[in-house]
Order: C-alpha cells, then structure tokens, then sequence
C-alpha cells in the first residue's frame, strides 16, 4: 500500500476515534460511539496489514488472529463486575507491549552519535520508562481488584523518598544511554526498565480503599501516553494521536473522579499522600455506636407503596446480583401509582466509572430519572424512602464525621437525611474500603438482609399486593 493511502486510512481512523470518543459521552450515543471505534480500529489493522514494510504477513496474520481470538473469548466470558479486572490487566499489555517495543528499537537504532539517533533514544527511553510503569502498577491494581492481593495501601516508612530515589535514578540512565555507542548502553536500559518497574509496583501498592477507581483510570491514561511516546518512536502518526486521545482522555477522567472524591490528583499519581489520617487525629476508626434494626419485605412493601418520593441508591451489589431489572420493574411500579422514584447515582459506585448508568440503560430506565450525586444531594430530606441496593460505601456517613476513616472527606450520597433509610444487602459487613457503616445504626435506618436479586423480586410483588 503506498504511502498516500495510508496516510488516509490514518486521518480517517482519527476521525473515527474521536467521533467515538464523543459517542461515548452519553449514554444514549454510547453504543454509536462503540460502533465508530470498532470500525476505526479495523480500519487501522487493516492498513497497517497492508503496508509495505510490514515485513513477514503470515506472522502478523498469525499473532493477529490468535490476539483477536483470546480478546473475544475474554469479552465473552468477563462478568460486567469484573470489568475493571479486565480493563487493568489489558492496560498492563499496552505498557508490556511499549516495553518490548521500545527494546526492538534500541536495538535497531542504528550506529553514531547523531541528533536524529539522540531524539530516538530519548524517544525509546520515555517509552520504556512510561510502559514499565504501567506495565507492573496495571498488574498490581488488577490483583488488588481481583482480590488476589490485599486491597490495603502498602505504606512503607519513607515510601515518598524512595519513589523520588527510583525517579532520579531512572532519569540517570538516560545520559550514559545516549553516549553509549550502538547497543552498548542495553544494561542502562535494562537498569531503567528495572527501575522503573519497582516504580510502577509500589505506586499502585500506596494506593488503597476508595482511590482504586482514580488509578484504573490514570493507568488508562499513561497506557495512552506510552503509546504516544511509541509512534513518536516509530514515526507513526496514527500511534501518536490514539495515544494521545487515550492519554488526554483518561487523565480527564481520573481528574473528574478526583474532584468527585475530593482527593487531589498528585496524592494518587504519588500513591499513599492523604492515607495517613491528619495531624491531630487517631488512627483508629470510631465504632459505630447503636442497634442495627432489621426489616421485612412486608414492611418494605406497604412503606413503598405509600410513599410519595422515593430515591433507589444502587451499588455494587446490585450489580454482582444482576438485579437491575428487578429495580426497574419496582420503579415503573412506583411511577405507575404517581409516586416520583429516582435514581441517584455516585460517580465510583460499583467497580467502574459509569457502572451502575450502563447496568440501568440496560434495564431500559429512562435517563431523566438517573441522577448524579450534585443533582439529587439535597432531596433526600424531602424523601420519604430511601432504598439503598447493595451499596455500602457510597453512602457511608463517617466519609464526613470520621477523620480517621480511609474514606473520609469522599462526597457521599447523604441518605440518612430521609425520613426512613432501608439498605438491603446480605450482611453487615463492609465494602471495598473495608470500613464499618455508621448508617445502619441509625434511628431511621432499617437493613433488609437478602440478595438484592431475590430480594428486590419479592419487595416488586410486595408493593403489587400493596
Ligand atoms: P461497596 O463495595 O462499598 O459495597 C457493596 C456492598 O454490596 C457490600 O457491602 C455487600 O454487602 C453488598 N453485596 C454484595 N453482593 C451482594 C448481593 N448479591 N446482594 C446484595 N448485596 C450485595 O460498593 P459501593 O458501590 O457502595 O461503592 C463502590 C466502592 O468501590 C467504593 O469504595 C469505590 O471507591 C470502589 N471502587 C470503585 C470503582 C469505580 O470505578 N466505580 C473501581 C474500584 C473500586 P454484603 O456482603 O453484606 O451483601
């Protein structure tokens, strides 16, 4: 293929990627969007398949085949609850992938101590150093997501200092890499790779509780910025801009999640700043004081059936019991009696961002009952019925009145200002933070303890008998 036409199967492929992007924005247009990236990205394959210089075709067919083939087999397979597993680990490909890129390129890079031969090394170096980094904090933060590893922060003594050691001692290896002549200067890379992959591991080790949702989207970010940084290497425009959007997009989002968990952006690049509870404050959290008082779905039922407002808070749980249909069927029912049910939804509610909007437009809920956390904050002293489904953390009353609490100061759904809570979940233990939940012990809260599928399917024929 000549080099005009790729050149506009590269523009058209951008174009697509961005109208993609912009689908993507809502979640009526989402599914176009997801349509636009699909075609781009097959477009983008396509041409690179098709390019002159692409050398052995039949291996490229081979690993794309086998590539394509796993992916589907993983989308088929994954569970919506472990997405953001999903998501981490194939972040950890793309910074494994800049890796051994940026090694073939070093090792092709040619002889001479020219300016074009130090722009690519330089080029190499923060390839390799951005994809190491996110190619091992990717792999810690699915094992934390997974479960396989403990979810707390690791908070070694001087863990800032030897960050910024790890950093320094990185950016050292890049003079002596640029002098080295030909390949000579592979240990210094190997010595930065190295580096640089401690780096990555205990970056997303200091991170803990709430602030997994920020890195899953930060590590999507550098996973953007490194695959920039390999087109530049590469001379591949196409690679530069989808890295780019990637990166660009993915820093937005993790800065939109900060501010929706009130954390600062460099407390989660920097991992662990903000886990040490302030100056003055005990470590230990206060125990939630009073008598967890349980219901029934009668109970529920007749209280639902004559409410006049009602909020459904949905989280996790909702989303590991797939009963989002069960809920939508108990809001049509409320709406069908003139009661005014919403939603209110929190911006790190479940294990994604947007979990809990994709899970309800699945169920076909109409999107101007769907309220974020700013809409509907101040409603629930007007609310008669607050019913909580499987969330746990998002409404956790200590996020204000607990300074030891590892989730203090994150915004949460104030639903204990209505005049009755009923949080229905399994148990009373606590949610991905690990922390106990002062709501159940208050006087207005009572806890329906079920699966929210099963439960919710009996509190629908309860209202109906209502
Ligand atoms: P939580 O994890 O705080 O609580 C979920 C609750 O659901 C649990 O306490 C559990 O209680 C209950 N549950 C589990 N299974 C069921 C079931 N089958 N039926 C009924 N209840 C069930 O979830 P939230 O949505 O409130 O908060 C999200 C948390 O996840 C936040 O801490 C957030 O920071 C974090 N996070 C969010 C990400 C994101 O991008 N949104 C990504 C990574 C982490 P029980 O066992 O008693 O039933």
């Amino acid at each position: 293929m000549n080099q005009a036409f790729l050149s506009v199967a590269w523009v058209v492929s951008s174009i697509l990627f961005v109208s993609s992007l912009r689908g993507l924005s809502h979640p009526e247009t989402a599914r176009r969007g997801n349509g636009f990236g699909i075609v781009g990205m097959m477009m983008a394959v396509a041409a690179v398949m098709l390019a002159a210089d692409v050398g052995n075709q039949l291996l490229f067919a081979i690993a794309l085949g086998s590539g394509a083939g796993i992916g589907m087999m993983l989308a088929q397979r994954v569970s919506m609850t472990s997405m953001p597993e999903l998501v981490a680990i194939l972040h950890s490909f793309v910074g494994l992938a800049a890796v051994l890129v940026g090694f073939a390129a070093y090792l092709d890079s040619g002889h001479g101590s020219t300016v074009g031969r130090g722009i690519l090394l330089a080029e190499i170096w923060l390839d390799v150093l951005i994809g190491a980094i996110t190619f091992t904090g990717s792999i810690v933060a699915f094992l934390k997501l997974r479960g396989s590893i403990s979810g707390k922060p690791l908070l070694l003594p001087g863990r800032h200092v030897f960050n910024a050691t790890l950093f320094a001692a990185s950016i050292a290896t890049l003079l002596p890499l640029l002098m080295a002549p030909a390949a000579s200067g592979l240990p210094w890379l190997v010595a930065m790779t190295a580096l640089a992959a401690i780096l990555g591991v205990h970056l997303v080790a200091a991170i803990g509780g709430a602030d997994m949702p920020v890195v899953v989207s930060m590590l999507n970010s550098y996973s953007g910025w490194t695959a920039s940084a390999a087109g530049f290497m590469l001379q591949n425009d196409l690679l530069i801009i989808t890295g780019a959007l990637v990166g660009s997009s993915g820093a937005i989002l993790s800065y939109i999640m900060c501010k929706a968990m009130n954390r600062s952006l460099p407390s989660v690049i920097f991992g662990g700043f903000g886990a040490d509870p302030p100056a003055g404050t005990k470590r230990t959290q206060t125990q939630p004081q009073g008598e967890v008082v349980a219901t029934d779905i009668a109970n529920l039922g007749q209280e639902l059936a004559a409410a006049k407002q009602v909020i459904i808070v949905p989280g996790y749980g909702m989303a590991v019991a797939r009963a989002q249909h069960a809920v939508r069927q108990l809001v049509d029912q409320l709406r069908q009696r003139g009661c005014k049910a919403r939603f209110a939804i929190h911006p790190v509610a479940g294990r994604l961002p947007g979990h809990m909007n994709v899970l309800l437009a699945e169920a076909n809920v109409p999107y101007d009952i769907v309220m974020e956390m700013d809409e509907i904050n101040h409603a629930f002293p007007d609310t008669d019925v607050v019913l909580v489904i499987g969330a746990n953390d998002i409404v956790n009353p200590g996020a204000q009145t607990d300074p030891a609490s590892p989730i203090y100061g994150m915004p949460v759904l104030e639903v204990w200002k209505a005049r009755r809570v009923v949080v229905l979940k399994r148990s009373r233990s606590s949610g991905y933070a690990g922390v106990d939940n002062p709501l159940f012990y208050m006087e207005n809260t009572r806890m329906l303890f079920a699966d929210a599928k099963d439960g919710m399917e009996k509190v629908v024929a309860a209202v109906a008998n209502a």
